[in-house]
């Protein structure tokens, strides 16, 4: 039961590998929550063609070609105000909050 399988293996394999591509891409992989920043309202959304792009309210869609940059665990600095925006927890969605 614990042998798995090598073709399931070189799956998951390949499927690692083609997420990493994606991002490199600037495709959202799906593999952390949306952020937004509650400093400034700065927000990501994933555009119709899957990158992952920034916007604000009353612009949603509309890229600002700024990213959000990694800072530690589970947190992200605000490329527009320089604050620290936590990842929110998996399931949570902004949006569904209010
Ligand atoms: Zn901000």
């Amino acid at each position: 039961m614990s042998r798995i399988d090598p073709k399931l293996r070189k799956l998951v394999a390949d499927l690692v590998a083609l997420q990493k591509r994606a991002k490199a891409l600037g495709i959202f992989a799906n593999d952390r929550e949306l952020l937004e920043c509650p400093h400034c309202g700065l927000m990501e959304d994933v555009a119709a063609n899957g990158m992952l792009i920034t916007c604000r309210e009353p612009d949603l869609g509309l890229d600002t070609g700024l990213r959000f940059k990694p800072w530690g665990k589970r947190a992200f600095r605000c490329p527009a105000c320089g604050k620290k925006v936590t990842e929110p927890p998996p399931g949570q969605c902004p949006e569904d909050a209010s």
